[in-house]
């Protein structure tokens, strides 16, 4: 069977359910990457990111004999062009869970029947092993949590393929490779070998694992949290593979509340996604438009300009490398949305453009969860002035960013 493999947030190699049937399937094949909607509004260090992920991916494929093309177009144009071009009769492709990505696939679909075998993969645990359907996704997120851990099921991560298609002649297209690139962030290297770098790094070398509970709040230093959230932002990291990496970690080393809380995370990220796939486009909401107070508040939020200084370095360390903190994130969102009374959206879709690890459901969902209008009973505002004293007591953090 002639066949194309559409890259989309699965940059990965290990533990890849899409390649792996395309290469179970097809006897000739080609992989192809197009552009997306959210690609088209990132910002350039984010597109850079994305674009030199795909690269190395790219050329993992090209290695095996797979060739892969880069284009310049969304996926509903070009897979039914060259489908009918190359006489392709399938296309394998993860799954995703947002309306615009999900009508994407529709229209590819739509080509010819049986064409588009979607792949689920994303999330750590999968739909069919959930104890409710999606659509009974409960509102809160504990009781997704209690009722899930009562019948856990992780499935085992896939090997690499064993065996590839053979080439399909391809034709030459715009490449988007020529687009200039920007350096993304020092620490978070684009692609799948620099994620699994980090896993074993922050597990095993730095063994931060064993603290991660105390110190995933911090603000400060790197080894805080994981930073693992970039490239599973893309697919270059599997969530399975970071669970076997926690699973041996509590064999070998050492079981405690931190070991657990790693994956208590990783169950946010799932909820997430399946609250996204249950209510579609009302997680969004409607998006008032601004009135001149609100563009005002917003553009001094967006430039690190409000006066309120631990919300100033929060966003001065998002605008120059694309990364912040959870506990960042909340506060900045709590300010936006609860102090100064800016419609959420308008924050969530400035972290689309500028957040190295954006992904759709986690950010959507916590801005609307810190809104209070998500999946959040209690409706919280957080106090910048008395976060600042909790998690930067010495003003560390607050001197390193407000001093650039
Ligand atoms: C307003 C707001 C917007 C956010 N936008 C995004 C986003 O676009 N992309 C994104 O990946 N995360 C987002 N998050 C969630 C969280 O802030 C990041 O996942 C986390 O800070 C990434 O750092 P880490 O990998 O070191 O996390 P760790 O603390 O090491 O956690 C490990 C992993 O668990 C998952 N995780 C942790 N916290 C959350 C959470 N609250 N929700 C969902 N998953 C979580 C992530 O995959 C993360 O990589 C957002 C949070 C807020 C409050």
């Amino acid at each position: 069977m002639k066949a194309i493999y559409w890259i989309r947030n699965d940059l990965r190699l290990h533990d890849n359910a899409a390649l792996s049937l395309f290469c179970e399937q097809a006897s000739e094949g080609v992989a192809v990457w197009c552009t997306s909607a959210s690609f088209r509004r990132a910002g350039d260090r984010r597109k850079s990111f994305i674009l030199q992920s795909v690269e190395e991916f790219a050329s993992k494929l090209r290695m095996q004999g797979v060739p892969v093309i880069v284009a310049n177009k969304c996926a509903s144009e070009l897979l039914p062009e060259l489908a009918s071009q190359l006489k392709i009769e399938r296309i394998f492709v993860t799954e995703e869970c947002s309306p615009e990505e999900m009508a994407e696939e529709a229209m590819v679909a739509e080509y010819r029947e049986h064409f588009l075998t979607r792949v689920e993969q994303a999330a750590l645990l999968r739909k069919e092993d959930l104890p409710f359907s999606i659509s009974e996704t409960p509102e809160v997120f504990t009781q997704f949590r209690l009722q899930v851990e009562k019948s856990l099921l992780v499935r085992d991560i896939l090997p690499k393929p064993q065996r590839w298609p053979k080439a399909i002649k391809i034709p030459s297209l715009e490449s988007i490779e020529s687009s200039p690139l920007t350096a993304t962030h020092p620490k978070i290297s684009p692609g799948e070998s620099a994620g699994l770098a980090r896993v074993a790094e922050y597990i095993w070398e730095r063994d931060r694992l064993r603290v991660y509970k105390e110190t995933r709040n911090g603000m400060l230093h790197w080894d805080d949290s994981s930073k693992f959230s970039p490239w599973l932002s893309v697919g270059a990291l599997s969530p399975r593979e970071i669970y076997r990496e926690i699973q041996r970690y509590e064999s070998e080393r050492c079981k405690n509340e931190s070991t657990y809380w790693l994956f208590f995370e990783l169950l946010w990220r799932d909820y997430f996604r399946f609250i996204l796939e249950k209510k579609q486009a009302s997680v969004f909401g409607r998006r008032p438009p601004l009135d001149e107070r609100a563009i005002a508040d917003f553009a001094r939020w967006c430039n690190a300009e409000t006066g309120d200084d631990f919300i100033d370095a929060n966003m001065a360390e998002l605008n120059s490398t694309g990364w912040l903190s959870n506990r960042g994130r909340q506060n900045v969102a709590s300010y936006l949305a609860k102090e100064v009374n800016v419609p959420w959206q308008y924050g969530a879709e400035y972290f689309e453009r500028m957040l190295l690890d954006y992904d759709v459901a986690s950010n959507w969902g916590n801005w609307a969860y810190l809104a209070g209008v998500g999946q959040d009973p209690r409706n919280r505002k957080f106090n910048s002035a008395r976060q600042a004293e909790i998690y930067d007591p010495e003003g560390e953090y607050r001197r390193k960013w407000l001093a650039r």
